[in-house]
């Protein structure tokens, strides 16, 4: 069970296999294949009926046939076998092993009728698949050939040059007819089968690998949270959806002396600051607030629906809140933290998020240079406003 979890993970990530890799997926998936038309051409020229059903003679050439594809299907593996650790990504293998699954299915299918139920299955399936997986150019080149060799044995066959599905005795009873149509069915089968299943395995791999990606995309690789960019466009959104009905606040913090943090107890301990004081603020933020990563020890808060004495009591509890984390550096000794937050509100008179942000950064210097962890409000209209302003609403 867990062996099949492996491969079914491998299969679904052949997205991520080398040139050769894949193009010996084709060649798996092409031998079983003439194997199945072999034992089906066995079967049908040892049937009692078999001269109502087939041409024996011309059966025997398709096994012969048959054998030869089956031949060169293991030699072209052999020769991927023996690239795929020295030339992993060598392209031409991928080529050539399209070239020959494609061209071989034309001429088999030609035997049983090139506009029968299995070709059509491959036509639409193989090339959508193929790629979904494989080399573009590849596919395109082989799609092309294919295609080429199918018009011309129609045409030659229209044209009365050579027989139409020569294997076949036109069905004379309605017992042929159900034989010929069960064939058919057998042959399409296992298209049906590994195409569904795959597209399967590799679109949940491929919507699963998105979303990671789109995680990842957004996030900041330290501490989670969202990075500049998307903090951006997270604030930019709420900007949007506020203009002139409701307040949005908008706050910058940073914090004091981080340098000296990183001169005197390390980067890493340095690193530990900073995932600890995005926990804290994630933890201080309610449901609709975002928060983000706006450069090294910057962080960027969006309060929307909040007005300035709202937005001075959350800056104000995270600022203590940060004051009282506990964080060890690699000796188990504490460090001291602080924080200083710069907070203004999304102004009509402000062209875009950018001007309240730029806005923020002033109060935050502000509160740099009235003594640090402390909080500063700057309004568009009315200049700084003195924190004690707000001060009934510390907590
Ligand atoms: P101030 O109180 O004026 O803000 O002083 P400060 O020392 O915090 O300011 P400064 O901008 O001089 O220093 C910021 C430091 O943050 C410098 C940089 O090495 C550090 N820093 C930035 N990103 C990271 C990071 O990802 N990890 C660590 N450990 N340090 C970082
Ligand atoms: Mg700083
Ligand atoms: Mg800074």
């Amino acid at each position: 069970m867990k062996q099949l979890t492996v491969w079914r993970k491998r299969i679904a990530a052949a997205l991520e296999w080398s040139a050769v890799d894949k193009g010996l997926i084709l060649m798996a998936v092409a031998i079983p294949l003439y194997l199945q038309y072999l034992c089906w051409s066995l079967y049908v020229i040892n049937r009692p009926d078999r001269d109502l059903l087939v041409h024996v003679d011309v059966i025997r050439r398709v096994m012969e046939v048959e054998l030869l594809l089956i031949a060169v299907g293991l030699m072209i593996s052999g020769a991927g076998l023996f690239l795929r650790k020295r030339r992993p990504n060598f392209l031409p293998f991928q080529h050539a092993t399209l070239q020959y699954y494609s061209l071989s299915l034309v001429l088999m299918s030609y035997s049983i009728g090139t506009l029968s139920f299995p070709v059509g299955i491959v036509l639409l399936g193989a090339p959508i698949f193929g790629f979904i997986l494989l080399d573009r150019w590849a596919v395109w080149s082989a799609v092309l050939s294919s295609v080429v060799l199918l018009f011309t044995l129609n045409y030659a066959a229209v044209a009365g040059y050579i027989p139409y599905a020569p294997s076949k005795v036109t069905p004379a009873s309605a017992h042929a007819f159900s034989f010929w149509m069960l064939s058919e069915v057998f042959f399409a089968a296992p298209f049906l089968i590994l195409i569904t299943f795959m597209a399967d395995q590799m679109l949940t791999w491929w919507r699963a690998r998105e979303d990671h990606i789109r995680v990842l995309s957004r996030s900041d690789g330290l501490t989670g949270l969202a990075n500049r960019r998307h903090i951006f466009s997270e604030a930019n959104a709420a900007a949007s959806a506020s203009r002139d009905s409701s307040p949005l606040a908008c706050v910058l913090l940073d914090l004091d002396h981080f340098k000296r943090v990183n001169d005197s107890h390390g980067h890493a301990t340095g690193d530990r600051v900073l995932k600890a004081t995005a926990e804290c603020l994630t933890a201080m933020v309610r449901a609709g607030d975002s928060v983000g990563r706006y450069g090294g020890e910057e962080f960027l808060i969006i309060l929307p629906n909040t007005d300035a004495t709202e937005a001075h009591a959350i800056a104000e509890r995270c600022r203590a809140a940060i004051k009282a984390l506990i964080v060890v550096n690699d000796q188990g000794e504490p460090v001291a933290i602080s924080a200083s937050f710069g907070l203004t509100l999304l102004s009509s008179s402000d062209g875009s998020m950018d001007a309240a942000i730029a806005r923020a950064d002033e109060a935050l210097y502000q509160a740099k240079g009235n003594g640090r962890n402390r909080v500063e409000i700057l309004l568009a209209s009315s200049g700084t406003v003195p924190s004690d302003a707000f001060s009934k609403n510390r907590r």
